[in-house]
């Protein structure tokens, strides 16, 4: 059970969570307004944070900079809820550091389902910080100081771009990164490169990856993804 601030100013999908949120079993708290939720977050420190986009106050892109700028309310988990496609991109770039988000209108069960991984995430990283130059996640097995990686105990050979490609997503497991991002972090934008460009690199290191290629998932319209748990790929 974890405690879930919930920041959104239509009443009847306000309702619809504090209900469906309480159903699953976390305490809910609602704020309508974004100086509000704001002020509640401090307050009562929660464990998650729904934060509408579109608030009549304070844009939901504010309050996510606020509470990731803040030393204190950083570590809280932000999904953001919005109903504009365009944000998106926005919305889960790593500056802002939404932790995800969930388009409307939603599915109540998806967004429970994504509270759970978001919440899961946030506790395993509390827990056990992982080796910084490690990855061993399923049947992946990547030693990134020696610039190794291995399959199913199998070697294979990443080229370094490669490498940055899957460490770059391996390190925002869960959040979905858009090509823009990606080229960004990963090339560095060099100019002859376009969104293509990550298209196709993905799609040669799924091949390298063969049997943990699914580890890498796309996300439609959006981006690329690393999985949240390697059993369900
Ligand atoms: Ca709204």
């Amino acid at each position: 059970m974890a405690r879930i601030l919930v920041v959104e100013d239509e009443a009847d999908i306000r309702q619809v969570l504090a209900y469906n949120l309480g159903q699953a079993g976390h305490e809910v708290l609602v704020a309508e307004r974004g100086e509000t939720g704001m002020a509640l977050a401090r307050e009562q420190r929660p464990d998650l944070i729904l934060l509408d986009l579109m608030l009549p106050d304070v844009s939901g892109l504010e309050i996510c900079r606020g509470l990731k700028g803040d030393a204190v309310l950083r570590t809280i988990p932000v999904i953001m809820l919005t109903a504009r496609s365009e944000e998106i991109d926005r919305v889960v770039g790593f500056e802002l550091g939404a932790d995800d988000y969930v388009a409307k209108p939603f599915s109540v069960r998806e967004l429970v389902l994504r509270i759970q991984a978001v919440l899961r995430r946030a506790q395993g990283q509390a827990a056990s910080p992982e080796s910084e130059d490690e990855i061993r996640f399923g049947r992946l097995r990547v030693d990134r100081k020696a610039h190794r990686a291995w399959v199913d105990g199998e070697e294979i050979a990443l080229t370094p771009l490669e490498m940055r490609l899957l460490w770059t997503l391996w390190e925002r497991r869960g959040r979905v990164q858009s090509r823009g991002t990606l080229l960004d972090d990963v090339w560095e934008a060099s100019p002859e490169n376009n969104t293509r460009t990550v298209d196709t690199h993905v799609k040669r290191l799924r091949e390298k990856l063969g049997a943990a290629g699914g580890y890498v998932e796309t996300v439609r319209g959006v981006g690329y993804r690393f999985a949240d748990r390697a059993e369900d790929v």
